[in-house]
């Protein structure tokens, strides 16, 4: 099997800027020779690392005593006795683990710590078991991403990285175990704390001001320093495109107080209190006082447009480094406004419970985006999936939740995917799942070697999304009865329809918006606060992401009810069949994405309501005591 590039420090102070480069390109070399080895014999490795994961965790009790694998490590039997799963079916392994019990259940080795996926089920986030080792997996991934984009964008490695990376706050399990998202986990560990020095991965940003759990302060002073470094920044990004802008949106808000600290040469000591960011700020990023810089930066941000703001702050910018593929398309628009187009570049597929693959064509347009799923990573299978087109009405594909006989006989392997065929992700990784549904629908675009790369087309039954959170249709439905039972059925009021749409561009941040067509019996009028009510009862009933994202992240605003007329949803059914939607199969849609849609309900608006304030939400699991955090 073809052992992956190891980290090479490069380019220390005392080589001269040949070596350094020399160094670069055969480090380059090799990451790109692993891609191309590891995609020529895509079959052979999966057949290998398949046999590694079930050799190595023969004994588990899962394999062993669950589903009597009885040590074989060959597709065949794996398949047959195995079954796909989906993460309600290892809830109780997932529990026993999570409540201290350490005996090999999923996996022989060590479970380190849980990773809270923002995945949810029963509205809290689902905890994806990992071990030690799959930081080394992780570290692997990202090793490969800059060796392909030097490919298309030369000297890189001649100037720096503006990126905004967030840790979020984490909990203990009651056995002890942390758990914590995956990026958290991975800024925190040494792999990235103490990477040695490589131009690649010469950020900006101090690791202090990353690793700053106020994520005011830290937002703060990552865009402090941006603006202190600007003429060396090369490339600017976040990890998703929401968490970009929402930098872009903080700057917008703050610029004034960033000024007057670049002014100063200082830190405003009632702003930033963290000493360890202070000392970072000051001694890594030698804050000096620069009113030069301020006026600049003053005249750019006082302008009325902001268009262009990111080439006009920081004009060697050549690309912009987020995720927008998914349902972070919606941003699209809005990056390339502040960009004044640049390239929009999304450069890997990766998740709690797995790192998938890379874009080996990272300049392409977001709507070209093809992630090559790199072999080594996991055991990959896919399910195939059918569906109808949508006619734009909809944007959820609802998949069952368990596979009969026959369906689990439909897999198929990395290697044997169709072209066009679009599947859902099913993975068996080192940490111990097994035939585990990741959730995230593919479509095959295409091949590098014998390795296929796969479109992202969307997350099964995700209908609203603004940041991390991903609602879907049950809990959207159960929430909104929620609403009806505590405030409307007191009035002999109920919401006869509705949909709802994530409104990423009238407000900042985005919010949910529900549209409601009521059903009105009582006489009693209803007063506004009864709608307000519903609104903070929704979001009181959404999932414990959601939740985070509005008290903690600040990510996603008030959620909104908008009151349509009567007879509204019969005027968006018409409009559904003229577009060829089936009579007979119509059924209200319960997101919309559509924009003539979108202008069809609002035109039809009598009243609309916005939470009164925040919904309730801690950090860990609802039943844990959350003896941890930051
Ligand atoms: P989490 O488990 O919270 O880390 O979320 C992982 C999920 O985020 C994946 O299963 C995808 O649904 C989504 N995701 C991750 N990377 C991408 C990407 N490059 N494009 C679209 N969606 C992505």
């Amino acid at each position: 099997m073809p052992e992956a590039p190891k980290t090479v420090a490069v380019a220390s102070s005392s080589h001269n800027s040949n070596g350094s480069l020399t160094t670069i390109v055969e480090k380059n070399k090799r990451a790109l020779q692993f891609i191309d080895d590891v995609t020529s014999s895509p079959d052979d490795i999966q057949t290998h690392v398949l046999r590694e994961i079930l050799s190595r965790n023969f004994d588990v009790e899962y394999l062993k005593l669950r589903h009597r694998l009885n040590g074989a490590t060959d597709r065949r039997t794996f398949k047959k006795l195995v079954p796909v799963i989906a993460y309600e079916d290892i809830h109780p392994e997932i529990t026993r683990i999570a409540n201290g019990d350490t005996s090999p259940i999923l996996c022989s080795s060590p479970i380190s710590e849980f990773l809270t996926s923002s995945g949810t089920s029963a509205g809290e986030r689902k905890l994806m078991p990992t071990i030690a080792e799959e930081m080394d997996r992780r570290s692997t991934l990202y090793s490969l991403l800059m060796p392909v984009m030097s490919q298309f964008v030369p000297d890189l490695e001649k100037g720096k990285g503006m990126y905004f990376l967030f840790i979020k706050s984490e909990s203990k399990t009651p056995g002890g175990l942390p758990a914590r998202p995956v990026l958290t986990s991975y800024y925190k560990s040494s792999h990235f704390k103490n990477r040695p020095f490589d131009p690649y991965t010469n950020y900006t940003s101090p690791n202090e001001t990353i690793l700053c759990p106020d994520s005011y302060q830290s937002m703060y002073s990552q865009l402090l320093c941006g603006l202190c470094q600007r003429t060396q920044v090369l490339r600017v990004g976040a990890v998703f495109a929401s968490g970009f802008i929402r930098a872009i949106q903080f700057l917008q808000k703050h610029w004034p107080l960033l000024c007057r600290d670049i002014r100063a040469g200082s830190l405003d000591p009632s702003v930033i209190t963290d000493p360890a960011v202070r000392e970072a700020v000051l001694t890594k990023v030698l804050l000096r006082p620069d009113p030069e810089l301020a006026g600049f930066v003053e005249t750019e941000c006082g302008k009325d447009s902001w268009q262009g703001i990111i080439t006009r702050l920081w004009p060697n910018t050549k690309y912009v480094d987020v995720i927008v593929t998914g349902t972070m398309s919606q941003y699209i628009p809005t990056l390339d406004f502040y960009s004044n187009g640049l390239p929009l570049v999304c450069t890997m597929y990766a998740s709690s419970e797995c790192y998938f693959g890379v874009n080996l064509n990272p300049l392409c347009k977001p709507s070209e985006v093809a992630y090559t799923l790199i072999p080594t990573m996991a055991y990959f299978e896919f399910l195939p999936v059918h569906r109808n087109s949508n006619n734009g009405v909809s944007n959820s594909i609802s998949m069952p939740k368990s596979l009969n006989e026959k369906e689990q006989q439909e897999l198929v392997d990395l290697a044997d995917v169709k072209l066009g065929h679009e599947y859902e992700l099913v993975v068996t990784t080192y940490a111990g799942l097994y035939r585990y549904r990741v959730g995230d629908v593919l479509r095959v675009a295409g091949f590098k070697n014998k390795a296929p790369q796969f479109n992202f087309i969307c997350r099964k039954n995700v209908v609203l999304s603004i940041d991390a959170d991903k609602t879907d249709e049950v809990e959207l439905q159960s929430a909104v009865k929620n609403a009806v039972d505590a405030h409307l059925a007191a009035f002999d009021g109920s919401v006869a329809e509705y949909t709802s749409y994530a409104d990423t561009t009238t407000a900042v941040p985005g919010h949910y918006v529900l549209y409601w067509e009521l059903s009105l019996k009582g006489t009693t009028a209803i007063p506004p606060s009864v709608y307000e009510d519903c609104c903070l009862t929704v979001e009181e009933s959404l999932n414990s992401v959601y939740r985070q994202g509005r008290v903690s992240d600040k990510s996603i605003g008030p959620l909104e009810i908008k009151i349509v007329e009567q007879g509204t949803f019969d005027k968006l059914m018409d409009y559904a069949i003229s577009l060829g939607a089936s009579i007979n199969q119509y059924k209200t849609p319960r997101c919309v994405k559509y924009e003539p849609i979108i202008e069809l309900l609002n035109s039809k608006v009598v009243a609309s309501y916005f939470s009164p304030k925040c919904p309730k939400w801690v950090p860990g699991h609802k039943q844990w005591s959350n003896n941890m955090k930051n």
